[in-house]
């Protein structure tokens, strides 16, 4: 397997595989692997002849006051897990080549990137949005792959895709999940094992939404209560937000429609860890 750093060796490198004819897969990431990317480059081994992770921490993703600096990085371990899943080729590029001086131009869905992670990560999407243009730009994939962990991560580049009229398909990959429930992150490496005990109350609140869904419960402002009061008996777990939201404009209903799909979502700090899940109610995002 080939790590490819350089940006005018990938563009080439892409632009040889679609003449070839070849189905190529893109699997956007941050590095840091863990079972949640890799079911993603499984999925896309399934589907693609060529199968490319890109692992780059992009700074403009990052507010200045998030984890940017301390974010886990180690390439050569990536390498090797991605190697196990038939990756063909990492793209690792250089920040200082992908945000070269003078770099001006960014990529931004509004409405949608303004709401959930956008209002409590100011900028957020715009750095998303610009990096996942780039690099679509650069590997030229027809495939692109995508965890529903990240929901509305999901919501806005399908809009830009869309809106865009990029011809890239975009596969949304299940949320993988810890025995306890606990949805895989990165960032659950910043947990003491005591956080990370407490950490379950994310999916306990989720679940419980669910449950209140399922038993008949529309009323979203109902629902959204009782998945606080979950939280907010775990001492170690502050709430940021607690959200019940349309799935396709990310609209807030009053009460939940059935013919609508729904992101139960919430964000949570789990001593200084923000940590975020969802589940998905009456259909996909
Ligand atoms: P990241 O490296 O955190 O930017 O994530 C790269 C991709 O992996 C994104 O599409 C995420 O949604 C996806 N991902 C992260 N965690 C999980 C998980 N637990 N299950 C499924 N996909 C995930």
């Amino acid at each position: 397997m080939e790590i490819i750093n350089r940006i005018p060796r990938m563009m080439s490198m892409g632009r040889e595989l679609k003449a070839r004819g070849k189905r190529v897969g893109l699997v956007p990431t941050m590095g840091a692997f863990h079972e949640g990317h890799l079911s993603l480059m499984s999925r896309a081994r399934e589907m693609c002849d060529t199968v490319i992770a890109s692992v780059f921490v992009n700074p403009t993703q990052f507010g200045p006051s998030d984890d940017y600096e301390r974010y886990p990085r180690d390439l050569a371990r990536d390498a090797e897990l991605a190697f196990t899943r038939g990756v063909d080729l990492i793209f690792a590029p250089l920040a200082s080549e992908m945000y070269a001086d003078g770099f001006s131009t960014y990529v931004s869905v509004e409405g949608l990137s303004d709401k959930l992670e956008g209002a409590s990560r100011k900028g957020h999407f715009r750095g998303v949005t610009t990096v996942v243009n780039k690099l679509f730009n650069i590997v030229q994939p027809q495939f692109a792959f995508f965890g529903r962990k990240d929901a509305q991560q999901v919501i806005v580049v399908k809009r830009m895709v869309q809106d865009l009229a990029m011809g890239i398909e975009i596969v949304v990959g299940p949320t993988v999940r810890e025995e306890d429930g606990v949805a895989l992150s990165s960032r659950n490496a910043y947990l003491s094992s005591e956080e990370r005990k407490a950490a379950v109350v994310l999916r306990k609140a989720l679940e419980r939404g669910r449950a209140l869904y399922t038993s008949g419960e529309r009323d979203t402002s109902r629902l959204a209560a009782a998945m606080r009061s979950i939280i907010e008996a775990e001492p170690r777990a502050r709430i940021d937000y607690v959200s019940i939201n349309d799935a396709a404009d990310l609209s807030a209903p009053v009460v939940i429609s059935l013919d609508r799909a729904t992101l139960l979502s919430l964000a949570v700090f789990i001593g200084a860890t923000r940590l975020i899940d969802n589940v998905v109610l009456n259909g996909e995002i």
